[in-house]
Formats: C-alpha cells, sequence, structure tokens
C-alpha cells in the first residue's frame, strides 16, 4: 500500500523540530524511517506532518560523560555494533545490535528512533532495562533526564509526551567488575525475536555478584525487566543451580501475549530459555567474556 498523503520538513535546528511538531498534534517526528514508513504504508499511522530530524548534527555522536557513555539519538543500530568506543565501554549494547534485523535495517535506522519506538520484541530497550540506561530528552519545556525503568510502556507506549524528543541516551561505562550476556531466538537471523533476554550483572574482587539486571525481549506488552534475579542471586558465588532457581522464580511473573510465532506457554519457555543462557554467559558458566567476544 501507499502511504496517506503528509507534508514533510526537514529539519534544521533542535527547536524549530520540536516547535513544528509540537504545534500540530498529528505530526511525528521521522529519523531512519525504519518503523514509522512501514507502518505509514500499512495506514496504521495517519501523521499529517512529518518531521525530519536526521540531518541534526546535535543528535550526532557519541562521547564518555564521567562514568557514562553518552550516545546521540542520531546514531545508526551499525555503529553501535562497529564503534570501538561502544565496544569497548557498553559491550552488551554493540552485541545487542548485531541482532537487530537485518544489515541494511541497521545502517539506516537510529538508535532514538527504536528507542522512542518501545517495541516490546526490540534488543535495545531490554538491553537499556538491563544496563540501567537514562534516557535523556528535550521538548518546549526543556531537558529531562528518565531512568529507562520509567521510560518504557506497554504497547509501544513511552514517558515521553507529544514533541518531546530523545535527544541522547546515556549508559553507564563497564569496568572489569561488569559482566554482561545476551541470548534470544528468532525463527530467521534478522527476524524479531521470538523471545530474549540482555543481562548486565556486576562482581565483587571474590566473584561475588554484587548486582544483576536483566532485560527482556518479547516477554510482556512492552520492554519488560526480570523480576527477582537479585534476591536470588546477589551476595553469592554465581553458579548454575543459582541461576536455575533465579530463571524459575522469574519465569513465573511472566506474560507474554500469544500471536502467530507462537503459544503464550512457548514465548515464556523461550524467554526464560533465553536468560538462563544470557545468565550463562554473564557468570561464565561455560566459555568467556572474550571469547565470547571474539566469536
Ligand atoms: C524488516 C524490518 C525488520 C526489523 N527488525 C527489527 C528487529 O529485529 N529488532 C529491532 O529492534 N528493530 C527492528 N526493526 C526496526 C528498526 O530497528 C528501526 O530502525 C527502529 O525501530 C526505529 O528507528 P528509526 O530511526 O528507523 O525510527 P523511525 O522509523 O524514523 O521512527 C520510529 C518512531 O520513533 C519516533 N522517533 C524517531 N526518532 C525519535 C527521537 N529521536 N525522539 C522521539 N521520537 C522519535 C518516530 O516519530 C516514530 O514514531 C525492523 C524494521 C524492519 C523494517
Amino acid at each position: 500500500m501507499k502511504p496517506p498523503p503528509f507534508d514533510y520538513v526537514v529539519a534544521t535546528s533542535l527547536d524549530q523540530a520540536i516547535d513544528l511538531v509540537s504545534s500540530d498534534e498529528d505530526a511525528k517526528f521521522i529519523a531512519g524511517g525504519q518503523s514509522l514508513i512501514p507502518l505509514l504504508s500499512l495506514r496504521f499511522a495517519r501523521p499529517t506532518l512529518l518531521v525530519d530530524i536526521s540531518r541534526l548534527s546535535v543528535l550526532r555522536g557519541v562521547r564518555s560523560v564521567a562514568d557514562a557513555l553518552n550516545i546521540g539519538a542520531s546514531t545508526r543500530h551499525a555503529d553501535i555494533e562497529r564503534l570501538p568506543v561502544v565496544r569497548e565501554c557498553a559491550p552488551l549494547l554493540s552485541a545487542a545490535a548485531g541482532w537487530v534485523a537485518h544489515a541494511q535495517i541497521r545502517n539506516r535506522g537510529t538508535f532514538g528512533g527504536a528507542v522512542a519506538h518501545s517495541d516490546s520484541a526490540a534488543e535495545f530497550p531490554a538491553a537499556l532495562l538491563a544496563m540501567g540506561a537514562t534516557i535523556v530528552t528535550r521538548s518546549s519545556s526543556g531537558e529531562r533526564r528518565i531512568p529507562s525503568t520509567q521510560f518504557f510502556g506497554a504497547h509501544f507506549q513511552t514517558a515521553l509526551q507529544h514533541g518531546e524528543l530523545v535527544v541522547a541516551v546515556e549508559v553507564p561505562t563497564a569496568d572489569r567488575f561488569s559482566r554482561w550476556g545476551f541470548s534470544e531466538f528468532a525463527r530467521r537471523k534478522g527476524d524479531y525475536a521470538i523471545g530474549g533476554a540482555a543481562v548486565s550483572a556486576r562482581l565483587n574482587e571474590d566473584g561475588e555478584c554484587t548486582s544483576v539486571r536483566a532485560g527482556l525481549i518479547a516477554a510482556g506488552p512492552g520492554p519488560t525487566s526480570a523480576e527477582g534475579l537479585e534476591e536470588t542471586l546477589v551476595g553469592h558465588l554465581v553458579d548454575e543451580s543459582a541461576v536455575d532457581a533465579a530463571v524459575a522464580q522469574c519465569e513465573r511473573s511472566l506474560s507474554p501475549e500469544s500471536n502467530v510465532h507462537g503459544s503464550k506457554e512457548y514465548r515464556r519457555a523461550v524467554v526464560a530459555e533465553s536468560l538462563r543462557r544470557a545468565l550463562h554467559q554473564a557468570f561464565d558458566l561455560g566459555g568467556t567474556q572474550d571469547e565470547r567476544r571474539s566469536a
């Protein structure tokens, strides 16, 4: 199908982009177009005006700030996958990027677009929940810094107000005590996941777990944080039986939706197994982080 008619403006400044969208309740930002254009073509979205933010240099770039990495909203998925600074400082995020769609889509899709789109089956929201990321936004009322746990809602909803733009995302910089794991299952490489999990953890000098968080993919109506991991794993030298117990506890709280790719029960089992595998990776229960990085 063809998209419905709409006006189109290439924004030349952040303020102009925000003003244009704020003053028309049917206007939308467009970045890489990899989610919005299909929605227009299917006529699931009917904006009167598209404001193109892809040429705003202020939204580009990745820089270190204190103990975090600030990733501009226009950063392409492919850059998150390949840029050495992201691979080194946010290895979970660059690993997750490699699972997003196909190369052509990763070359055009933007990080900010994927965050704003907030698809339950998308990789980045799960990774950001695991990492404890902060979403930095701008609107006519000023800047907000929103913890990822308060940003993502159900059914493509987020904490964004109309006319509010994702400017950047800040993720904590990994250090020698950081551990991560990522696992997902899709029918074909590049398809949206049927289920998956991203894990971020920290160990102390003795190898005991001091914190652990997981974001789950396609585990509910929106990007979902795993429940109950901390109680089971923090303060311990994590082994396979501790992981099994943590996964069993988390699995009970999962409520994925049945769809053409599988029943609720099947999808719950896929998410739980993904979580088990991601935790195994994070706690080196089979293969080291370096082996996985070079795999
Ligand atoms: C065939 C196919 C397969 C795909 N597979 C996957 C997959 O496996 N995993 C996955 O995660 N994604 C997948 N995607 C989606 C892809 O990752 C998109 O690029 C991404 O979701 C949106 O980024 P974008 O820059 O293209 O956003 P756009 O399509 O331009 O915009 C998406 C939405 O976000 C809003 N928006 C964009 N930028 C901002 C901003 N900075 N601030 C506020 N709002 C903004 C827009 O108004 C719109 O509502 C797939 C897409 C296709 C076409």
